[in-house]
């Protein structure tokens, strides 16, 4: 299966996307997941990116894409791959389109998770991610056994710099001016999916897969 997940930030996409790769025994390709890495390793590319992700901006498209194609071109990604975070604007998916054909390949669906901006700021706000793992929790909807402590690996938990409320505020903004247009984008082209992401990570999981379904 080769999907995207789409929603504004906060909907679950990469918690979803982490379920859903496992099962499908795919990779699970999240632009912001690199994008950190390589701000935390302090490569060139995390040089670039870093003052963009600070402010809740997008980071510039030929960045962008140009490491997606890489990505994409890789081993492991040649089976299928679930995206999170990419695209994020019309641009964007018109590249992920021509990344695809030069490979002779094309998307199977595209998944929206659909959420309220009050839900997704009180996520957002409590998102605690791992600093060792990149395994994300949420200090009401999914409280670590020992606080800052992930369950998953013992690593630290952390506040993302940009999970803070003024960055949240324009990210969001961004979301509806720049990445919204792509449910559009994506109804015209007849593989848009929606789903409400509301309840439990398990109910939503639930809908994502009875939507993707019969889509591999
Ligand atoms: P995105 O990748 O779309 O930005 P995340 O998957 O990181 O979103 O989820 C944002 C926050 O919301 C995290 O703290 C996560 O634990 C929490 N979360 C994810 N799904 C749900 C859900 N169904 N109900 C409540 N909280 C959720
Ligand atoms: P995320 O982890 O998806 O919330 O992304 C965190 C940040 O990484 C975003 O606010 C952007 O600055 C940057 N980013 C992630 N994906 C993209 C993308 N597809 N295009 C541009 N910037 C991105």
């Amino acid at each position: 299966m080769r999907a995207v997940l789409v929603g504004p930030p906060g909907a679950g996409k990469g918690t979803q996307a982490q379920i859903l790769a496992s099962e499908l025994s795919i990779p699970k390709v999240s632009t912001g997941d690199i994008f950190r890495a390589n701000v935390s390793g302090g490569t060139e590319l995390g040089k670039q990116a870093k003052a963009y992700m600070d402010r809740g901006d997008l980071v510039p498209d030929e960045v962008t894409n140009a490491m997606v194609r890489d990505r994409l071109a890789q081993e492991d990604a040649q089976g299928g791959f679930l995206l999170d975070g990419f695209p994020r604007n019309v641009a964007q998916a018109e590249t992920l389109n021509k990344i695809l054909g030069d490979l002779d390949e094309r998307l199977d669906a595209v998944l929206e998770l659909r959420v309220d901006e009050e839900e997704v700021v009180k996520r957002l706000s409590g998102r605690r991610s791992c600093r060792n793992c990149g395994h994300v929790q949420h200090v009401d909807f999914d409280p670590p056994a020992t606080a800052g402590v992930c369950d998953a690996c013992g690593g630290e938990l952390f506040q993302r710099e940009d999970d803070k409320e003024e960055t949240i505020r324009h990210r969001l903004e961004v979301y509806r001016e720049q990445t919204a247009p792509l449910v559009q984008f994506y109804e015209n082209e007849g593989i848009l999916l929606t789903i409400e992401a509301v309840g439990s990570v398990a109910d939503v999981t639930a809908r994502a897969k009875a939507a993707l379904g019969n889509r591999s």
